[in-house]
């Protein structure tokens, strides 16, 4: 049989609380969040209800309690939670009869109602309940909706009772249910959970002139390096309830696995060999799908303003009008150096770090080698295996000690991650004996030493 969930008004009935220790506390600190009426009785209290009572949120009575003398009304709740097991069965006993409701933390069964564990979006509640039977099953559970559940839900709550107000005098009660279907499975909402509120009053505005019939948006997202662990929680969400997701070469099959098979994907890496999308293509796409209506996700590995060409996939969306966001990733020298323990700043080796990427269009590698010459400076290079040689041998002839350590990061952060390291020297001949796999990342600086140290994986 299943519990009765039921949402009070925190001022609805007035509650007392037996005992002041712990648990009390807890239960205690939840019905104050309610503004609701609460009197403590107890032998003694815990700082933190003494607190409330000074701040007079609470009322607190500091003496024994003495079960058959203690007076209830018919419409008390009644929480009781002292150490004392045989007192609170009494305590229950007597409140029964007054005709009181009761919670016992030390016995659910002997409970007429209990505290769920509870995830706060006010407006917005989420209550989680094995009613009294479980707390750590409920606490994990809430812990884990947690993450899911960002705080704007509170923005977005507040914007929806708000327009709900609004609307109550505008339009009809059918009228208002379309609405507010089709509002939700608008952009709005995200719009909100984005803290891009002037974008979404226009788009409530346009679907209350009916304008909207279509209208989809795009969300830039990093995919990290590759762990699933290391998305975000946003990109995780959109991942969630998107329509459509373009993704490329290095967003990895258990980063797609999270996808729900009903969601339309489209491969748009750029892969060699392959026939690759052409970057025209893919900004008209985006443009496309979103027109149609559809939430597109363009999943990027990394993070998408690192070497990405985001900036350009936004310049197209711009020009057509249609709504984006961008999400932040790991990009793949954060993911890599963690992954491999090789700190890319250290007061001792590094006090700064710089990216690079030595791919040109043309395909070949050219730097400004010159710059790159720096004692205390970390080197970050973005690309494949091909141009280490050149890049070790061009380095070397700019004045970078040839014992200067390097680190070559093959598929960081995934599960068959590998990390070869040498130096200036002897990293050429080294990756020739070796069969690597992209992708590859190169960290030069005397930061690779302590790789052997840190390396924790
Ligand atoms: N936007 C991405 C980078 C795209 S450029 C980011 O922020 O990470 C592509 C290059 O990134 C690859 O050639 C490789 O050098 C590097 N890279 C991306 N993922 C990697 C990984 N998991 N391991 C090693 N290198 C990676």
């Amino acid at each position: 049989m299943m519990n009765l969930p039921l949402v009070f008004k925190g001022d609805a009935r007035k509650f007392v609380v037996f005992g002041a220790g712990e648990i009390a506390s807890r239960k205690i600190q939840t019905l104050v969040s309610a503004d609701a009426q609460v009197r403590v009785v107890a032998q003694s209290a815990h700082a933190s209800i003494e607190a409330l009572a000074a701040a007079q949120r609470i009322e607190l009575l500091l003496r024994a309690i003495d079960a058959p003398n203690e007076s209830f009304a018919t419409h008390d709740m009644v929480v009781i939670a002292t150490q004392d097991k045989a007192l609170n069965s009494a305590l229950a006993k007597a409140a029964r009869q007054a005709g009181a409701m009761v919670c016992r933390v030390d016995d659910n069964l002997g409970s007429d109602f209990v505290f769920p564990a509870v995830i706060d979006r006010s407006p917005l509640l989420v209550a989680i309940s094995s009613g009294g039977s479980s707390p750590a099953l409920t606490r994990y559970l809430r812990q884990r909706l947690e993450a899911f559940l960002p705080s704007e839900l509170r923005q977005l709550g507040r914007y929806v009772e708000q327009l709900r107000e609004r609307l109550k005098t505008t339009l009809t009660e059918p009228e208002r249910r379309t609405f507010w279907r089709r509002w939700m499975q608008s952009v709005a909402p995200d719009q909100i959970l984005s803290k891009q509120q002037d974008a979404a009053d226009a788009t409530t505005q346009q679907l209350l002139e009916n304008k909207l019939d279509l209208m989809g948006d795009v969300a830039l997202v990093g995919a990290g390096p590759g762990d699933p662990d290391l998305l975000t929680f946003r990109a995780l969400r959109l991942l969630q309830s998107a329509d459509v997701v373009f993704y490329d070469r290095l967003v990895g099959a258990q980063i797609m696995d999270l996808i729900d098979s009903s969601v339309e994907r489209f491969y748009v890496g750029k892969a060699k060999s392959n026939h690759s999308v052409p970057q025209e293509n893919i900004n008209q796409l985006l443009v496309d799908y979103a027109q149609q209506g559809k939430r597109v996700v363009r999943l990027k590995g990394g993070d998408p303003f690192i070497f990405g060409r985001g900036g350009e996939e936004l310049t197209e969306l711009v020009a057509a009008e249609v709504s984006f966001q961008v999400v932040p990733g790991i990009t793949a020298a954060s993911g890599c150096a963690a992954y491999a323990g090789i700190p890319l700043t250290h007061r001792d080796h590094a006090q700064s770090v710089r990216f690079v990427t030595g791919h040109l269009k043309d395909g070949t590698c050219d730097l400004p080698w010159a710059e790159l010459i720096h004692p205390h400076q970390t080197l970050v290079i973005y690309m494949g295996l091909t141009g280490i040689a050149h890049i070790c041998k061009q380095l070397t002839q700019y004045g970078m000690p040839a014992d200067t350590p390097i680190a070559l990061v093959e598929k960081g952060t995934l599960p068959d991650q590998r990390v070869h390291t040498g130096t200036l020297a002897t990293m050429a001949n080294l990756i020739a004996t070796r069969s690597i796999q992209a992708p590859t990342l190169t960290i030069i600086g005397s930061v690779v030493s302590l790789h052997e140290q840190l390396r924790w994986r």
